[in-house]
């Protein structure tokens, strides 16, 4: 694969160029692709705010027939974005194509918001008066995105801000530019006209400093430490910020659980696709009565998984996407292991039929929750076990950390459930089902550290893409 920069409807090279390589096989280079310059971020930035009122004026059918389209392309392309992706970001191929039915889909969603109506009518106070409340797009858009969901995380931004009449840069992730490569090319086929959408690749803080100056607004995916970075930035400009940022998921497993479903659940949550999701399973809290089935269940299902190349078909759990990542995730167990915890399954690396990035998912237990292994996101396929006396105990040791992503709860009683439902301080909750695996007709988020502002996906994307506009309008006058 070989990208360019795609920037007021050209495909432009850049100053340098940087590799991509197939973490399932590191002898293998993915792509090639054009490192933006700083110059040309500010011709981005500049294209789409002069390309921006014109697609708000652009006819609203024809703008959601456009949008559609892209999903339906999307769709029809799926196993090659599909494989590319599985090859730049080490998902198995059945996870690569799901990831890109999802961008279709959030793309299909969005075509049918641009026809939704937005705005209020209210009664006025005063006489002869009527008060509106409109919405109008928020303008430029600023998109940053992490490597982990290298088309649905793009996807669902871009598709949203699109709809409700914004331009857009785009800056995905250096791991895995590819997906966006694709998208882009998506775009100028179905006929986004040229500065509505712009792509720029390369290191984050360079480009993304010029983006966050340049934006009316920032949609940033990616770990907290850069939330922060990017955050202080926008304040010196007060460009609009939504941070989706990372997570310490717990899932709590109660006495009263079935134990099949809490495994199955858990050991999903934790270890499939590699760990590698926001919302994935770090933290397992168990109460007493059931903690040493459950462990032994899951130790056994840590040690059952096909580990291997992203594209072999009997492939489970794909390898881990970079190398920067593989090498912190070993560490992260050791480290866990120098801090008292026990390693019941997994945490080393393997061999593979190729050189790749291949990590046995682990199992560490015996874990106090103030401990490092359960403070600290390590976005791997790693779980720790906290054992707890009661259903108050766990609800403490659930929120007792700084991340508020999401959270879950394995129980046959509803009124646990249901209390663990309100005590969670997580921005999602799931009760019998793994903390990832979201929905995007929804609201997606955490609360702070784990996200700031407006949340991503489904009705609350208008609250963050577009502006209110309140208007008192004196009909005696007119
Ligand atoms: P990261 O923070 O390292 O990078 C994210 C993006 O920010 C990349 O495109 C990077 O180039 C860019 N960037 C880096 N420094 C920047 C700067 N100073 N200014 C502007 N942009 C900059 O994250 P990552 O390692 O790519 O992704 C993993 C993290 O993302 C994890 O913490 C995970 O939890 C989080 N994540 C969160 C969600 C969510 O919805 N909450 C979803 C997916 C991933």
């Amino acid at each position: 694969m070989k990208g360019q920069n795609y920037i007021d409807g050209r495909w432009v090279d850049g100053a340098a160029s940087f590799e991509t390589m197939n973490p399932s096989d590191l002898d293998e280079v993915v792509g090639t692709y054009s490192k933006v310059g700083e110059e040309q971020v500010r011709e981005a930035m500049a294209a789409a705010r002069r390309a921006q009122p014109g697609w708000a004026a652009f006819n609203m059918q024809a703008r959601a027939d456009m949008l559609r389209k892209v999903g339906d392309l999307l769709i029809e392309r799926s196993r090659d974005i599909g494989t590319l992706l599985a090859r730049e970001e080490g998902k198995t191929l059945p996870e690569a194509i799901g990831e890109t039915i999802r961008a279709a889909q959030c793309f299909h969603y969005s075509a049918a918001d641009v026809v939704r109506a937005q705005g209020e009518w209210y009664n006025s106070m005063r006489d002869g008066f009527n008060v509106l409340v409109t919405r109008e797009p928020v303008g430029v858009v600023a998109a940053i995105t992490p490597w982990n969901f290298p088309i649905a995380l793009p996807s669902w931004k871009v598709a949203a801000a699109l709809a409700y009449g914004n331009s857009v840069v785009l800056k995905p992730s250096s791991y895995v530019p590819g997906a966006a490569v694709m998208l882009a090319q998506i775009l100028e086929e179905v006929g986004v006209p040229a500065g509505v959408f712009n792509l720029v690749m390369g290191e984050g803080r360079a480009a993304g400093n010029i983006m966050i100056d340049e934006a009316d607004a920032l949609t940033f995916t990616g770990g907290t430490a850069t939330g922060r970075v990017v955050l202080n930035r926008a304040a010196e400009t007060m460009t609009k910020c939504q941070l989706e940022l990372g997570g310490k998921n717990a899932l709590v497993v109660l006495d009263d659980a079935d134990l099949d479903l809490a495994v199955e659940i858990a050991s999903n949550g934790a270890w499939i696709q590699t760990g590698q999701r926001c919302t994935g399973t770090e933290r397992l809290i168990v109460t007493k009565g059931i903690h040493d089935a459950f462990v032994e269940r899951m130790a056994k299902v840590a040690g059952s998984y096909k580990i291997g190349h992203a594209l072999d078909a009997d492939t489970q759990i794909g390898p881990v996407a970079n190398v920067q990542q593989f090498n912190e995730n070993l560490q992260f167990v050791k480290d866990a292991q120098g801090e008292g915890a026990e390693l019941a399954a997994g945490g080393v690396a393997l061999e593979g039929r190729t050189r790749g990035l291949f990590m046995a998912p682990a199992l560490l237990v015996n874990t106090k929750t103030e401990w490092r292994c359960n403070q600290h996101e390590s976005f791997g396929p790693i779980a720790s076990v906290v054992k707890v006396e009661d259903l108050d105990e766990a609800i403490h040791a659930a929120n007792d950390c700084d991340y508020k992503l999401s959270s879950g709860i394995a129980t046959t009683s509803l009124k646990n459930a249901e209390r663990f439902r309100k005590a969670s301080q997580a921005g999602m909750v799931m009760v019998n089902a793994p903390t990832a695996g979201l929905e995007y007709h929804v609201p997606l988020g955490g609360r702070s550290p784990s996200g700031y502002g407006p949340r991503e996906t489904g009705a609350s994307t208008a609250e963050f893409f577009t502006e209110t506009k309140t208007s008192y309008i004196n009909h005696g006058a007119l």
